[in-house]
């Protein structure tokens, strides 16, 4: 069997051992007679399965006692309301560093519940860098200070996080698990499943507990992070199928050696690809060196003229899902977790193979 190189940013590449395993376990899970996704969510089997998820979660990220670790439907999206709804009162406000499309809709959906202050943007160069720190306009009053932690589609990573007097929270749905994180500078961090965690349907949060509690009264009950704390996430029927197959994840980036290795392994990739095109006189990458993002990799061609002619050779190839974001243009390879690095040298021995062709 022939799997391809599936450069997609989301939903994404999975590692072949963990479908395999979920493929093996399909029919007859450990000798239940069933699937996971057909068991009841009040199961022993199936209440097992989520706290080994949890468990391996703290483990991973060294969460302490402090924070509650969620695993929610409703996507990073819905936690773009979920986060005010849950931590603001009206009237309060939040302020965003605005690094890219994905900020930018965090911004728009809690302008729907309080107030917002984009402190800094970096919107006038068409988010290729990540403003400099002491230039973010914070206000003196915010509940908290929203970043996004790697903008998918402009493909640009805060490398450090910002140390801050308000409440930091981070969207990490991109580059969860693809390196160490202190929970501790944080007081939530989300992500939707599908780039680097499982498959979609699926949304973690880590929220320290002292945050939460105070939702508003009209905050769905799904999205209430104290209720959900206090039923295991399990208020209404959760994901099943989705936690389960993150749960093999989390327990293949154990083996794999944990988040420092994944990082190491991470930015083995991201180096490659990025020298390629960076000693290249045909592909050029549009971000800040300092500020790129190592899941994310946007590459243009010096004609784009010739992207469909690229796109088509690379599916050749067995290499898909290269095409670029319709506001970036050009290309984009997201190396995540998944994504091995021979995936990654047969990427970068094409592109120069093209380049000699067509450049
Ligand atoms: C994909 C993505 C989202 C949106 O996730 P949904 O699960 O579709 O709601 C939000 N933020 C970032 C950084 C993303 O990559």
């Amino acid at each position: 069997m022939q799997r391809s190189h599936n450069f997609s940013a989301g939903p994404a590449s999975l590692p072949t051992s963990v479908l395999a395993q979920a493929a093996e376990e399909m029919l007859d899970y450990q000798g239940s007679g069933m699937s996971v996704m057909e068991m009841s969510h009040r199961s022993k089997t199936f209440v097992g399965i989520a706290a080994d998820a949890e468990a391996d979660v703290r483990e991973l990220f060294a969460v302490s006692d402090d924070y509650h670790v969620l695993f929610l439907q409703g996507g990073a999206t819905g936690q773009f309301a979920g986060i005010p709804l849950n931590l603001t009162a009206p009237g309060d406000t939040m302020d965003f560093v605005d690094t890219g499309a994905w900020s930018k809709k965090a911004i728009k959906e809690a302008g729907k519940y309080c107030n917002v202050n984009v402190a800094a943007s970096s919107s006038d160069t068409n988010y290729d860098h990540i403003p400099a720190t002491d230039a973010w306009q914070l206000s003196t009053n915010a509940r908290l200070l929203h970043i996004c932690s790697n903008e998918t589609i402009g493909g640009v990573q805060f490398q450090d996080f910002p140390s801050s007097e308000t409440t930091l929270v981070a969207d990490m749905s991109s580059d969860i698990l693809s390196r160490p994180v202190d929970i501790d500078q944080f007081g939530l961090i989300y992500a939707g499943a599908q780039k680097n965690i499982g498959p979609a349907g699926l949304t973690l949060i880590i929220v320290r507990k002292d945050l939460c509690g105070s939702a508003r009264v009209e905050t769905p009950t799904f999205l209430d992070y104290a209720i959900q704390a206090d039923a295991d996430s399990m208020s209404n029927t959760p994901p099943t199928y989705s936690w389960y197959l993150a749960g093999l994840v989390f327990k293949w980036v154990k083996a794999q050696g944990g988040l420092e290795a994944m990082a190491k392994l991470n930015q083995a990739k991201a180096d490659l690809l990025y020298s390629a095109i960076d000693n290249s006189n045909f592909f050029s990458a549009p971000v800040a060196p300092e500020a790129r993002s190592i899941m994310n990799v946007p590459f243009t061609l010096a004609d784009a003229a010739q992207d469909a002619e690229f796109l088509r050779r690379a599916e050749e190839r067995g290499m898909f899902n290269l095409k670029g974001h319709r506001s970036v243009g050009g290309m984009r390879a997201s190396i995540y977790n998944a994504v091995s690095i021979e995936s990654v040298q047969a990427l970068v021995s094409f592109m120069s193979e093209f380049e000699n062709e067509h450049g």
